[in-house]
């Protein structure tokens, strides 16, 4: 299990990225909301999805799920 967390701030291309616990892209990002604890990284995009983010897994620690 792992903590995950979207980025509220939308990439250029218009999704929110879904980081896990100790990514250093989510160091870097300024504004991120707590998903909660869970065993994937896909678990985690749905929960980001249900609660209406554009999201998709990060290239670095959520690779996975990264799809775009
Ligand atoms: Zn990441």
């Amino acid at each position: 299990m792992a903590n995950y967390f979207v980025n509220k701030n939308e990439q250029s291309t218009g999704e929110n990225e879904v980081h896990r616990e100790g990514c250093e892209w989510l160091k870097k990002a300024k504004d991120v909301e707590y998903l909660g604890d869970y065993p994937s990284c896909h678990s985690a995009v749905a929960e980001a999805k249900r609660r209406g983010y554009n999201a998709d897994g990060c290239y670095y620690c959520c690779n996975d799920c990264h799809t775009r």
